[in-house]
């Protein structure tokens, strides 16, 4: 039984004041949840949120880190950063670090290795564009992101990852993939992992749904067989969206 996993990803958004506000707002009122639940601050803002939700069933993680352990590596953070600040989870590849910034498949497999290493549990983010899927090629591309960016990562280190399914036109545009449409892809990544690295992994490896998620829409979503949580952009930033997305994974 996968257990159900929240995570919110605040981006580029908010001040110190406000992300320490939305923390200790969530502190206050998540309880013991029956599902891992965890917010990605900004890095600025990553020891206020760690100290505002000291106590709570909340966990924080970073939205990106470097792969190299430490030196000379100018605006960038390890994954030993990451974990000393009391992080347990980092996003990696996030499609707007792939398409805005350009990541390789490549680029990130280095980081999964590194997370991994270092003892993080990485949210690797994998998803195809609307033109990809008009060309009947989103299995292809989540194929594609799921191999290369774990390329010769064994079966039981891949235990430890949490995908996250986002396809890039349901990403902040409001247009949630239907439960069909989401339950299809995962689904299908279940068979391939399942393919490649055995049954065991393909049945222990958590696959959140990424994509205009709000509190209306999630339940429905959550509760598609192979969809074990979510990963949530916008409706993260409010206490009470972010509560009843948790609210309807359970
Ligand atoms: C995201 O950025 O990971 C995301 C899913 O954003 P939103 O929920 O705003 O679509």
């Amino acid at each position: 039984m996968r257990k159900k996993f929240i995570a919110g990803n605040w981006k580029m958004n908010l001040t110190k004041a406000a992300a320490v506000e939305l923390a200790a707002g969530l502190a206050a009122k998540i309880g013991t949840p029956s599902v891992d639940v965890a917010v990605c601050p900004p890095s600025v803002y990553l020891d206020a949120v760690v100290g505002a939700l000291a106590g709570s069933a909340i966990q924080v993680g970073g939205q990106n880190c470097y792969h190299e352990p430490k030196g000379a590596f100018t605006g960038e953070l390890s994954a030993a950063m990451l974990l000393d600040i009391g992080c347990k989870y980092v996003i990696l590849g996030h499609s707007e670090r792939r398409h805005i910034l350009k990541e390789t498949n490549a680029d990130i497999q280095k980081k999964v290795v590194a997370a991994l290493a270092a003892g993080l549990t990485p949210i690797l983010c994998v998803g195809e564009l609307l033109s990809e899927r008009e060309a009947g090629q989103t299995a292809a591309v989540v194929h594609d992101q799921f191999d290369g960016s774990l390329a010769g990562i064994s079966a039981e280190q891949v235990q430890q990852v949490v995908i996250a399914y986002e396809p890039v036109w349901a990403i902040g545009t409001g247009k949630v993939a239907t439960p069909e449409q989401a339950e299809e892809v995962h689904a299908n990544l279940r068979a391939h992992i399942a393919a490649k690295l055995g049954q065991a992994t393909a049945d222990v490896v958590r696959i959140q749904y990424g994509g205009s998620v709000t509190a209306e829409n999630a339940a429905t979503l959550l509760h598609q067989p192979n969809i074990d949580g979510a990963l949530v952009g916008g409706a993260s930033l409010k206490v009470e969206s972010f509560l009843g997305i948790v609210a309807g994974a359970t």
